[in-house]
Formats: structure tokens, C-alpha cells, sequence
């Protein structure tokens, strides 16, 4: 293995983007991702600007035997874009977005973010279904699924790629589709970083560039009445209406009155793609009684970073997750409690719908396995401060635990920490056999295992 510096050296000489070692000012600074609990120290961060800097990466790392982290928007709460003591492949210079508004695809280099995303596609009235806060990465939410806003009515991020440009563990370009490297193409979609870092994505573009949306918030004395009601109605709601369920604090700030600032609550956060006097949208805004009935019409990027100030990089982050396809009353019980006892105001819970679109891909079309699954499951502890660490923990731990059992056994990849290689399994089920083959044929040596590892078999 050669020393850090050499590392270090033999990289800048030979990229074309910057490299930040542990002697570079920026050092703390590069080595930080999202989740503020992560505390990683690797060799090198090695800042891609094209393709050959991540093949010259990926061979002073295989030459030096150092293990590899993939990075994009460095928002796994796991920390799984870095690592200690190896090479950070960090795509985030790699973040050219061109949409192609008659082939209706836009083409994501790997290092974008979903703002990126946004941005351009709207800029033709077009939208990629993908996640909740724009800040987030392109090539870690994709790769491991993709649920949002539009999953609903156009299926998951994964749903909608079209190709993949790989640079792959032996240090060769591919592209998969379709047409080539189908077993590559289909591990990409669920698989995670397991199989190449992807250079350039090409997704299909959706019709939506303004959406109705915000929530509707409830006293939390109300919440097992609501969440019974939701459980019921989101199933048999249009497509084109998407809502997901959660116990959040009320953000101190504007929009939301000062009133309500810090109160825990219940709500539903919708979306809608409809009209405003559409039926399902208006049965929603006249459920109960709600505290604060924040829908507004708005440009769809504009409410995909909605959230993104009250998220921003630095917090300390834990969450559990599971699939679920009910939601019993013994489940709702559970549920209020946990949700009444959210630790810090930034904790939250949701329940994102996952059933329309993306149940309509059969289970073993993509490595995503729960396609019967009709929620993904995600409890949230989240503070910025360090001294709160082991309490949002504990809480998410323990409201996971009181759950898991009403859930479907696994969970969305994307949402899970360090938990183990029989989570990793349970998350793809019977996918998880050929994921393995396919692992074998195109990273035989495990060269990318800094990511929810699936082993070569
Ligand atoms: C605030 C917040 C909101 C979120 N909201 C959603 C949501 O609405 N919907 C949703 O589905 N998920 C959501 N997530 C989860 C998110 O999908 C994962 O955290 C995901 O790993 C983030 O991707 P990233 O590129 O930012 O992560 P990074 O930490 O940069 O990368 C994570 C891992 O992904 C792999 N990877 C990343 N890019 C590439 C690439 N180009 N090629 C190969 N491998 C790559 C690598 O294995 C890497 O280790 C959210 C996360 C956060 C923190």
C-alpha cells in the first residue's frame, strides 16, 4: 500500500481535477459529507472533472490496493461516499445536465444534484420523478431506486432511466440499455454503487412543470384519526394525486405562522399534478380539521427544494426504514406513539406511496424487489447538534423496532444505515441471487464494496 502523500501525488499529476489530501486547508472541508455524524478520514478526494479522472482514480486506487468511495451528492446517511484511508471518487464537478426536449430524455452527468435536474427539464416543461430535496444526489438516489413527489404517476427514479454510462472496476467505459449489458442495466436499477461508478445518466422526461402542492397539518391529538383516514384514501386516490403521511415539528420560520412554530404535529404532504377543483384533491383539503391547509400552485422545482432549509448540509442524521403494504390499526397505535415522542424538532416520519406507477413493473424486471410494497417507511432522527447524537438514535431505533413487524421485512436501500449484510439481503429478496451473479461477472474482486455490499457469488 503507498503512503498518503504518494497517493496523493501520483493523482494530481495525473488528473485534470483538483486532489485534496489530509496536509490541504480544504481537507475538513472535503471530507465532509451530509450526515455530520460521519467522521471519515480518507487518503484522498480525488474531484473528477471527466470520465478519465475517474478511470485514473479507480487505477491508482486498484494499484495501491485502497479501498474506493463514490460520491455525489454525499447525502447517504450511512456515509457511504467516503471512506477511511482510501480514494473518494467525488463526481460532483461532473454535474452537466442537457435535456433533449424532442427525444423527451435529458442527459445527468454523475455528479449532479436533483436541483440540477429540475432546473433544466422545467426550463421545457418537463420533470424527472425523483426525490424530495434538491440538494440530494442524482447518482445515490437513482442508483438505489428513486421515490418522490411524482412516484406515484411515474414511477420510480429508476422506472425512467433509459441508459447508463459505467466506468467499471477493470477500468472499461461501457454503457448499458436496454439493448446492452441488459444484466449490468438491470442490477443499476436498485443495485446501488455496486457495480461501476455511473458517469452519465439519461433519464425519460414527464409533462409536469407546475404542481399544486404543500401540506395539511394536523394536532397531533388528531394523528391516529388521520392516519387511518390517509391509509384508506391514498390508495384510491387518482395518480395524478401523491401525498406522503408524517410527524414533523413545524419549521420555525416562514411560511408557517408563528403560532404553530415548533409544535409537533401530523399531516400529509401533497402533490398534485391535477387541477385544483379536481375531486381528490378537494376530499384531501376537507378531511378533518386541519391547523394549517399550506397548498399552493407552483413551479414543480420551486417545491422540490422546498424542504432544503430546513435540511441543510451538517446535521446529525439516523434513520431506520422498512416496505410496508398495510397499515393495521395496532400499526396506527404505534405509530402515534413514536410520532408524539419525536426527539428533536428536525425529526420526522414518513410514509411515502409507492403504489401507481412503480407497481406496475413486475419484480423482477429491475433489482427493486418490493414492487407489492405500497409505502416505504422511514423514521428520521435529525438535529444539529452533536450532545443529541444517541437520543435521535435511540428514538429512531426503537420507533423501527415497535414497527418492523407490520412491515414487509425489508427496506429501501437508500434509507438504511450500517445494518448488516442480512438487511442488505432482505432488501432485495429474490433479486438477490442474480444481483450476486451479476456482481461476479462485472466486479468479481469486490472493488466497489464501499456501498450496501453485495458479494460476488
Ligand atoms: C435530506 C435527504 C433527503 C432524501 N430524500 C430522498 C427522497 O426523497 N427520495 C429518495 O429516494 N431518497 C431520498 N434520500 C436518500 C438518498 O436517496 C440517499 O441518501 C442517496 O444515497 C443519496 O445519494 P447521493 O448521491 O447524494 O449520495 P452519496 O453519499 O454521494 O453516494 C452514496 C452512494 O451512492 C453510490 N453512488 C453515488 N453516485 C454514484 C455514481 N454516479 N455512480 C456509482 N455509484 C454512485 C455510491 O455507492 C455511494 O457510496 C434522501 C436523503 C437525504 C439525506
Amino acid at each position: 500500500m503507498a503512503s498518503v502523500a504518494t497517493t496523493v501525488s501520483e493523482l494530481t499529476a495525473r488528473m485534470h481535477g483538483e486532489v485534496i489530501g489530509p496536509g490541504d486547508a480544504r481537507y475538513d472541508e472535503g471530507r465532509a459529507v451530509y450526515n455530520a455524524m460521519i467522521d471519515k478520514r480518507p487518503a484522498a478526494i480525488a474531484r473528477c472533472h471527466d470520465i478519465m479522472d475517474v478511470v485514473t482514480a479507480l487505477e491508482v486506487a486498484r494499484a495501491h490496493d485502497l479501498p474506493v468511495a463514490v460520491r455525489c451528492g454525499g447525502h447517504n446517511g450511512a456515509g457511504l461516499g467516503t471512506v477511511d484511508g482510501g480514494i473518494v471518487v467525488d463526481l460532483s464537478p461532473m454535474s452537466d445536465v442537457t435535456v433533449d426536449p424532442v427525444a423527451n430524455t435529458v442527459r445527468v452527468q454523475g455528479g449532479a444534484t436533483l436541483g440540477a435536474v429540475d432546473k433544466a427539464t422545467h426550463e421545457h416543461g418537463l420533470a424527472v420523478p425523483a426525490g424530495i430535496i434538491s440538494t440530494t444526489g442524482v447518482g445515490g438516489l437513482t442508483l438505489g431506486g428513486g421515490l418522490g413527489h411524482l412516484s406515484r404517476k411515474c414511477g420510480l427514479t429508476i422506472d425512467n432511466l433509459v441508459a447508463a454510462e459505467v466506468v467499471l472496476a477493470d477500468g472499461s467505459v461501457v454503457t448499458a440499455d436496454a439493448e446492452h449489458e441488459k444484466d449490468l442495466f438491470w442490477a443499476l436499477r436498485g443495485g446501488g454503487g455496486n457495480f461501476g461508478v455511473v458517469t452519465t445518466f439519461t433519464f425519460r422526461c414527464h409533462q409536469v412543470a407546475n404542481v399544486l402542492a404543500g401540506p395539511v397539518l394536523y394536532a397531533m391529538e388528531d394523528a391516529a384519526e388521520v392516519l387511518a383516514w390517509y391509509r384508506d384514501f391514498i390508495g384510491q386516490a387518482p395518480e395524478e394525486l401523491a401525498g406522503f403521511f408524517a410527524f414533523l415539528s413545524v419549521p420555525p420560520g416562514p411560511p408557517f405562522p408563528e403560532e404553530l412554530h415548533l409544535r409537533k404535529v401530523c399531516g400529509v404532504v401533497w402533490c398534485s399534478t391535477g387541477d385544483e377543483d379536481a375531486p381528490a384533491l378537494k376530499a384531501a383539503r376537507s378531511f378533518g380539521t386541519p391547523l394549517l391547509d399550506g397548498i399552493a400552485p407552483m413551479p414543480f422545482p420551486v417545491w422540490n427544494s422546498a424542504f432544503d432549509g430546513v435540511y441543510p448540509a451538517g446535521d446529525q442524521w439516523y434513520w431506520r426504514a422498512d416496505f410496508v403494504d398495510s397499515i393495521p390499526d395496532a400499526a396506527i397505535e404505534k405509530h402515534v406513539e413514536f410520532g408524539a415522542a419525536m426527539p428533536t424538532w428536525k425529526s420526522t416520519m414518513h410514509l411515502y406511496p409507492i403504489d401507481g406507477a412503480p407497481s406496475r413493473v413486475s419484480e423482477d424486471s429491475t433489482a427493486w424487489a418490493y414492487r407489492d410494497a405500497n409505502w416505504a417507511q422511514v423514521m428520521v432522527g435529525v438535529d444539529p447538534d452533536p450532545a443529541n447524537a444517541e437520543a435521535i438514535k435511540a428514538w429512531a431505533i426503537d420507533y423501527w423496532d415497535a414497527l418492523h413487524p407490520f412491515s414487509l421485512g425489508g427496506a429501501y436501500v437508500n434509507f438504511m444505515m450500517d445494518e448488516g449484510q442480512e438487511r442488505v439481503q432482505a432488501t432485495y429478496r429474490g433479486n438477490y441471487e442474480r444481483l450476486a451473479k451479476v456482481k461476479a461477472q462485472y466486479d468479481p474482486g469486490n472493488f466497489f464494496h464501499v456501498n450496501q455490499n453485495i458479494r460476488p457469488g
